[in-house]
């Protein structure tokens, strides 16, 4: 038996039919080299114990998990692309797979893929994934987990031995095929699709589904639409917020890149933070700065009103716009406890927080050059003055830019959970992803198919995300 007892299918998209997906058939790659199995997240499905062998049969050639979907679905969406709406989206190089319960917390989890080919989506493009995009969205997704960001997790990645022409790349370019493990798939854009087609009936159907699947606590609610809306507005928030407190730059958020439970996932053109910068962009294309750090909760806002555009369909505008403008409240709220835990810090009162969070902010921006992101709340973790001023920043901290920072401090509690106590500090330094970094671990990989590199960066990762797991 190839899978363990907590292996638990339950494929209950493909149940909505055929206005909801296509079946399609992989692409038949000639070569299927694995390069990174997530152990950890395949214990959570049930899925650690498959031979490599089986595993690459299952995620490089994807025959069928037992008692799962008997075929790949490529899912169908619209969505704004840059605030452009753009009816042919679709799933165009992916397709979800599988769907299970996850071991202990029972959610219902995906297994979905970015690479695997051409689908009736695909409009020009060839249905693959770049290896560096693969690696790319294993760094992403890992560091954001660590973080404490709800997010997708990089379930497989398997080189494929094509060689890809891409714009942004020198060509040819090796490919890959990843497949992801994320709570739902379904995007703002699977509403936007039905709304479009005017399809009041779908919109429904999906209320129900995602009520069912993912907001189960809904199920009694008087007004369904309204409820799931208030749930999708109070989970973005959250995400938003961790996004902030993480200095991470999606890059594309367009309406077909968020999806209803919150997490975050597609990792492209993606950026952490070099330092506090509201107008940094992360995606070459992003020539407005639309995506950029700062206006991030303003994008993920107006995707959530094009989902709410679309429940008019099923429900009062009245009631809508009220579980919308939620939003601000809710962000806010989260954006205070998102700091906090990143500093490590007891909340005091609402107010308390607010300065200090601010003043962080300001902390941050008065560092100028001097300070990246991911240092400062290394060095401040838990408010420790003496051991931030101590540290290789110490002078800085020193300068009157940090005076608020660190007078309002000093009223603040730890809150340093156990393992904390062990983990946190063993590094001389924090862990970082900058882009340097990144491309220095492409090329290793690239010239010297010297995968060391990544493998040590990700382990270092998986150390800090033991320390920072905040549960
Ligand atoms: P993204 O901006 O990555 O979220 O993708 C937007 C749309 O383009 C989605 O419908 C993708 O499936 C599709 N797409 C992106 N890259 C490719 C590709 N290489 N081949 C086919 N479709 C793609
Ligand atoms: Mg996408
Ligand atoms: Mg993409």
């Amino acid at each position: 038996m190839p899978v363990s007892s907590s292996y638990r299918p339950d494929p209950r998209f493909m149940a909505l039919g055929p206005e909801f997906s296509d079946p399609v058939e992989p692409a038949d790659f000639p070569k299927t080299l694995l390069r990174r199995r997530n152990d950890r997240a395949a214990a959570t499905v049930g899925l650690e114990a498959l031979t490599d062998a089986e595993w690459v049969a299952h995620f490089g050639r994807f025959e069928p998990l037992p008692g799962n979907q008997p075929r790949p679905l490529a899912m169908r969406y619209h969505g704004h692309q840059f605030r452009s709406y753009n009816p042919d989206l679709g799933d165009g190089r992916g397709f979800l797979f599988a769907q299970l319960r996850e071991a202990g917390a029972d959610r219902l989890l995906d297994l979905a893929t970015k690479g695997s080919g051409q689908t009736p989506w695909s409009r020009q493009g060839d249905g693959r994934l770049t290896l560096k995009g693969g690696m790319r969205e294993i760094l992403a997704a890992g560091m954001l987990e660590a973080l404490g960001v709800p997010t997708s997790r990089a379930f497989s990645l398997i080189e494929t031995g094509e060689q890809l022409a891409r714009n942004d790349e020198p060509s040819p370019t090796r490919s890959s095929v990843l497949v992801r493990l994320s709570h739902s798939h379904i995007r703002f854009g699977t509403f936007q699709r039905q709304a479009y087609l005017d399809r009041a009936d779908n919109v429904g159907v999906l209320v129900d589904h995602c009520i069912d699947a993912y907001f189960p606590e809904l199920a009694g609610a008087a007004d369904r639409p309204v409820a799931l809306l208030e749930a999708v507005v109070a989970r973005t928030a959250r995400l938003v917020s961790r996004w902030m407190a993480a200095g991470f730059v999606h890059g594309v958020l367009n309406s077909d890149n968020m999806v209803v439970t919150g997490e975050s996932f597609d990792y492209g053109p993606w950026r952490f933070l070099p330092r506090n910068d509201p107008n940094f962009t992360a995606a070459y294309f992003d020539h407005s700065g639309l995506y950029s750090f700062g206006r991030q909760p303003e994008a993920a806002f107006w995707n959530l009103q094009q989902l709410a555009g679309c429940l008019t369909l099923v429900a009062e505008h009245e009631a809508l716009i009220a579980a919308l403008n939620g939003f601000g409240v809710a962000y806010r709220d989260e954006l205070r406890r998102s700091m906090l835990m990143r500093l490590g810090l007891r909340g005091r009162d609402a107010d308390a927080d607010v300065d200090l969070v601010n003043a962080a902010f300001r902390a941050l921006q008065a560092g100028g050059d001097r300070l990246r992101w991911e240092p400062f709340f290394f060095d401040w973790f838990c408010g420790d003055e003496r051991r931030a001023l101590a540290g290789p920043r110490g002078d800085l901290y020193a300068d009157e830019g940090f005076a608020d920072f660190r007078r309002l401090l000093a009223d603040f509690e730890p809150h340093r959970p156990e393992r904390l106590e062990h983990d946190m500090f063993a590094g001389p330094e924090p862990e970082e992803m900058l882009i340097d970094e990144v491309e220095a671990l492409w090329s290793a990989i690239d010239a010297d198919d010297d995968w060391g590199p990544l493998n040590a960066k990700l382990d270092r990762i998986e150390t800090a995300r033991q320390a920072w797991d905040l549960g």
